[in-house]
């Protein structure tokens, strides 16, 4: 089987190849390494094998190991399954010790060697994020909110392995020298809650704050506003707030490469919707631990017994924030979610688009409108979206500037219909603006939520 480890799987520049075709390679040798003096990350092979190909964005191996070709459904199923909230696999063979191990004087040193990156899909260099001490009073929150609806995870890692994360936690506490930790988490993820409550029993250092239960209550800014109190502008970083957020995967990929010297060759992720197994008409999602980087979303597809029914779109990451994927697509560092998703409704009426800086942008609702047949009447962005460091970002994420004014403007520009990316509060207001107009919404997220038994977006309470 071969395996494609693609050469950005992160915010900064491509690592550049240092292995040639022909060669053999080890699990976790280096592939490709971080440009000196620049912002990047190191890439390394999930499987022992053959580069058989050096390409200008990936590197290809060759797998020699015939046990990653066989099911991940394993023992471990039933042993994670019973009495946690969340199904859960670990791919098979991951536990296992056979990797080059990764070398480093120090906390920061083994970070940036493993190769760690923002595993929460923003895939900023860990190394970097860390290597700025906070001034008196630093605080390092650690990022369980897991807000994307679905993704299931970082709330199984922490039901079955909190100490992993706080390991990772305190290492990451050491490097920018903050006084004190806290995880942010939603207070419904009440196994999470508790089995981080017994691992923190006799500790002083770290302690638990709830988030609302919205979307986004995961974005870095309002992690900081709701632990802070404090209201960072849309190209201010947490770092200005005394703050450093951390995702909790990130965490526990930091206490492998210090406790274990493990770099980073294998991803958690979610899955849900029209996967064959029976785990997923049970339940709707498992959290997979441990896929191997640079694998075939088909071959995870197939080991979940491939998909039920016709498939309108396969989505890498949440419902939110994913992009459409392909069978073909590999694994990368930031794919946490793959999401079978039904096919698209027909759109009957002229859709007007309106798009969230946290959600479904301009680009992905057109993309929608396309797949679901319907005519764009007009595009508008929510008010509160704002340009910034080249993207788009919300100034206050999750708090409805109000939305008549923008549903008003594409109903005059003839939209009978509704196509949003919005957040949950946003998405309220919508509705009962829509409502009056007797306008139908639609939402970018309906089809992973509806195939994967999970409530729409529409009436959540904040
Ligand atoms: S306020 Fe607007 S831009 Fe911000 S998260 Fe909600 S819909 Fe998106």
């Amino acid at each position: 089987m071969i395996y494609r480890f693609m050469l950005t799987q992160h915010i900064g520049h491509p690592a550049v190849p240092c292995v040639k075709a022909g060669q053999t390679v080890l699990r976790g040798q280096r592939l490709a390494v971080k440009p000196n003096g620049k912002l990047g990350a190191h890439i390394h092979s999930s499987v022992k094998g053959e580069v058989c190909a050096v390409e200008d964005l990936f590197v290809e191996v060759e797998a020699d190991e015939k046990r990653c070709e066989t099911g991940f459904f394993g023992a471990d199923f039933d042993r994670a399954g019973i009495g946690v909230l969340t199904s859960s696999f670990r791919w098979e063979g991951s536990g296992e010790s056979d990797y080059v191990p990764i070398k480093g004087n120090s906390v920061l040193e083994l970070i940036e060697e493993a190769g760690i990156v923002g595993a929460g899909g923003a895939g900023f260099p860990t190394a970097a994020k860390l290597s700025r001490p906070l001034g008196p009073g630093g605080l390092l929150i650690l990022n369980a909110a897991e807000c994307e609806p679905a993704l299931r995870h970082n709330t199984a890692l922490l039901e079955l392995e909190p100490e992993r994360a706080l390991c990772g936690m305190r290492h990451a506490m050491a490097a920018v020298k903050a006084a004190e930790g806290v995880i942010a988490i939603k207070e419904k993820r009440a196994r999470a809650v508790a089995a981080l409550r017994g691992a923190l029993a006799s500790s002083s250092d770290i302690s638990i704050r709830f988030l609302p239960d919205i979307y986004p209550s995961g974005e870095e800014r309002a992690v900081v506003r709701e632990v802070r109190g404090m209201l960072l502008g849309p190209d201010q970083l947490p770092w200005e707030a005394g703050c450093v957020v951390l995702n909790t995967e990130t965490a526990a990929r930091i206490a492998d490469a210090v406790e274990k010297r493990k770099p980073v060759i294998s991803k958690d992720m979610t899955l849900a919707g029209q996967y064959r197994a029976k785990v997923f008409s049970d339940r709707g999602s498992a959290a997979l631990f441990d896929a191997p980087l640079g694998i075939a979303v088909g071959s995870i597809i197939e080991r979940a017994g491939g998909l039920s029914a016709d498939c309108g779109e396969l989505i890498a990451g949440g419902p939110f924030t994913g992009k459409p994927a392909r069978e073909d697509s590999p694994v990368t560092k930031l794919t946490g979610g793959l999401l079978a998703a039904m096919p698209f409704l027909c759109a009957r009426e002229k859709l007007g688009l309106l798009a969230c800086a946290c959600g479904a942008g301009q680009e992905r609702l057109m993309d929608i409108a396309a797949k679901m047949g319907g005519e764009t009447a007009g595009l508008e962005h929510c008010k509160q979206s704002l340009p910034a460091r080249g993207a788009r970002k919300c100034e206050n994420p999750g708090k409805c500037p109000g939305q008549a004014e923008k549903v008003l403007s594409l109903y005059r520009q003839g939209a009978r219909a509704l196509l949003i990316g919005s957040c949950g509060d946003c998405t309220n207001t919508v509705m009962t603006v829509a409502d009056r107009l007797s306008m139908s919404v639609y939402h970018s997220t309906d089809g992973v939520l509806r195939t994967a038994g999970e409530g729409l977006i529409r009436w959540r309470k904040s």
